[in-house]
């Protein structure tokens, strides 16, 4: 059977990873894998998601199946954080789902049931996931321009432009806040203009929502995802509750559906649960009950929220940091950039030779895009990492 097959290409970041663990020098200093780490390097286990567990523990009266649905408290909790009253109820329906990444997946199968190898539209460039998972679902991908390599913003008019293009039958993925790889994101007067043009083409949105409260706060961060659940009648949105609940290896997410009336969301979830059956037959309970712990408890939740901010807080204080000590280093205002940019990861815009010369002079580790996850920034050696960068772009 197998001697059909030639050997698949090896997963990047993983390879990244496995280098950076090799490299014996004390001062190396890792920018790379996409996780949240604190001022000691660990991504910690939250306190609230620990007391959840606890309680859990001692509450818990049965493993039996779930359903394919997954955790219903959880889906209710889910929607309730991300839609606010953006949208009718009646035309709204969620599954759980393993991670973002399994969100996306049956979200694209369900795409292409609807318009069998239907166009998905990316923001170039995008997370390196999202092209596999539209392929391997029978979609098509294109790109539409996003990232500007001379400002590290967003080429506005160019994306609009685009998507303007668009029509009914093609899917326009957006990355709902904190875009992954850029760090550079829609205002909220720009997100208004993607969802007038969305409702005006008809051209389906649909919203990996990866980061939610890593970039300005909860609210802040769903504004673009309301914005467009309350100016176009059909959705997906792809939540993950791997970053902001730092449930990572527990693979919790969940897929959303908005129609345009109660029946065809009925219909649709309908092929949604038939596609999960298929799959996977149904979600694992384990992450779900955390965050539905969580955000049904007002004291859990307070303290999740708070937790939460200090994640971000801390991003935001390092991007700052790392802006300033390049800018007094090199009287130069050309990485205020990444100040500006939000969430996890900044696109630094720099040649493969420089991220190489990082690697081998200076052990520091980024994707060979020059994307660096600000989380790694080590506090004590912003000036350190300043330098760095400045020899390597000489
Ligand atoms: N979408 C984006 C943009 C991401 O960066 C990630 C994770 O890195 C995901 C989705 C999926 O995350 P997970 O499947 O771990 O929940």
């Amino acid at each position: 059977m197998f001697e059909t097959l030639t050997k698949a290409p090896g997963d990047k970041i993983l390879a990244l990873m496995g280098e950076f663990a090799a490299d014996s020098r004390p001062t190396k200093i890792d920018l790379g894998v996409g996780v949240y780490k604190d001022e000691k390097g660990v991504t910690p286990v939250m306190s609230a998601v620990r007391k959840a567990e606890e309680r859990m523990l001692s509450s818990e009266k049965t493993k039996t199946y779930l359903g394919i649905a997954g955790n219903k408290g959880y889906g209710e909790a889910v929607l309730e954080l991300v839609l606010g009253d953006s949208v009718a109820r009646d035309r709204v329906r969620i599954a759980q789902a393993p991670g973002g990444t399994g969100s996306l997946w049956v979200l694209m199968q369900l795409v292409n049931r609807a318009r069998p190898g239907a166009t998905v539209h990316v923001s170039a460039p995008t997370w390196a996931n999202h092209n596999p998972i539209a392929l391997n679902s029978g979609l098509e991908v294109a790109t539409y321009p996003y990232f500007d390599p001379t400002t590290r913003g967003v080429k506005f008019e160019q994306m609009l432009a685009a998507i303007d293009r668009l029509g009914p039958g093609d899917v326009v993925l957006l990355h709902g806040c904190c875009h992954n790889p850029t760090g550079a994101n829609l205002s909220e007067a720009q997100w208004d203009q993607v969802a007038a043009s969305l409702a005006r083409t008809g051209a389906l949105p649909f919203i990996d929502l990866a980061y939610l409260g890593f970039g300005d706060g909860i609210e802040a961060d769903i504004y673009g995802t309301r914005k467009i659940l309350s100016s176009v009648p059909e959705t997906l949105i792809a939540f993950s509750g791997s970053k902001n609940f730092g449930l990572y290896r527990e693979r919790v997410g969940a897929a959303i559906l908005v129609a345009r009336n109660a029946g065809e969301a009925e219909t649709a979830y309908s092929q949604l649960l038939n596609i999960i059956r298929g799959a996977y037959s149904q979600p694992p309970d384990h992450g779900a009950e955390i965050i539905r712990t969580i955000l049904t408890d007002p004291a859990l939740r307070a303290e999740w929220e708070d937790e939460l901010a200090t994640m971000r807080n801390r991003m935001i204080s390092l991007r700052k940091k790392l802006s300033d000590a390049i800018r007094e280093r090199s009287n130069s205002t050309d990485f205020d950039f990444v100040a500006d940019h939000r969430g996890m990861f900044s696109l630094l815009g720099l040649s493969t030779e420089a991220v190489d010369r990082l690697k081998a002079g200076d052990g520091v580790y980024m994707t060979g895009d020059s994307r660096i996850n600000v989380a790694g920034i080590p506090e004590d050696r912003v000036g350190d990492l300043a330098e760095a960068f400045l020899t390597a772009i000489g």
